[in-house]
């Protein structure tokens, strides 16, 4: 059963899901793991919502679970951000990253979810931005095929925006999944 401030994501995270899978299998693209393992690139997340989410599905994992995956963010946060130096990816698997597989899967955030697949987004009254996807799918030699992360971001925007206001959150947050787990 799903706690009621997080109905609107759940739905979204499913419809994000369902348009990835669909993309996914037009190009015959299978994710099975690569070396550029996208759970070690430096992925920032921005809302109040997923990481009250995240933090949910932490909480559903055992304490000794918990406690090894914190260990591990509190690692990747001294290694990642040095007061004196420019911060930048290291290539740390992320904390909840385990034998390559997600821990936390079912509760990770909008970007791991979007991740791989080229894709287009589109802001008001500037031409759509078209990225790539990742190597491992070697998109550049496919035709690309129309995945418009603009809806979900706007979706995305609109939950966040309600979430704020019923919890009185103010501020910007930039964090990665290590410090968004710390945060609790
Ligand atoms: S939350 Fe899960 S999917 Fe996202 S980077 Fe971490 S291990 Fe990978």
């Amino acid at each position: 059963m799903i706690d009621t401030p997080f109905e609107s994501l759940v739905t979204l995270y499913r419809t994000m899901d369902t348009a990835w899978n669909e993309i996914a299998a037009a190009y015959h693209f299978n994710c099975t793991g690569c070396a550029d393992n996208c759970c070690k690139s430096l992925f920032f997340h921005h809302t109040y919502i997923e990481r009250a989410y995240l933090c949910h599905g932490m909480n559903t994992l055992a304490h000794d679970r918990q406690k090894i995956i914190l260990d591990r963010a509190k690692n990747y946060c001294q290694e990642t951000f040095h007061q004196t130096a420019e911060t930048k990816s290291l290539k740390i698997y992320c904390p909840a990253n385990e034998n390559h597989r997600c821990l936390l899967y079912a509760y990770r955030p909008m970007i791991c979810r979007l991740h791989g697949l080229p894709h287009e987004l589109s802001r008001p009254g500037l031409k759509p931005i078209i990225s790539k996807g990742c190597a491992a799918g070697l998109f550049d030699s496919k035709p690309y095929i129309r995945f418009d992360r603009t809806p979900f971001y706007r979706q995305m925007a609109q939950i966040e925006m309600a979430y704020r206001q019923a919890g009185n959150k103010t501020g910007k947050i930039k964090e990665t999944i290590a410090q968004m787990l710390l945060s609790q």
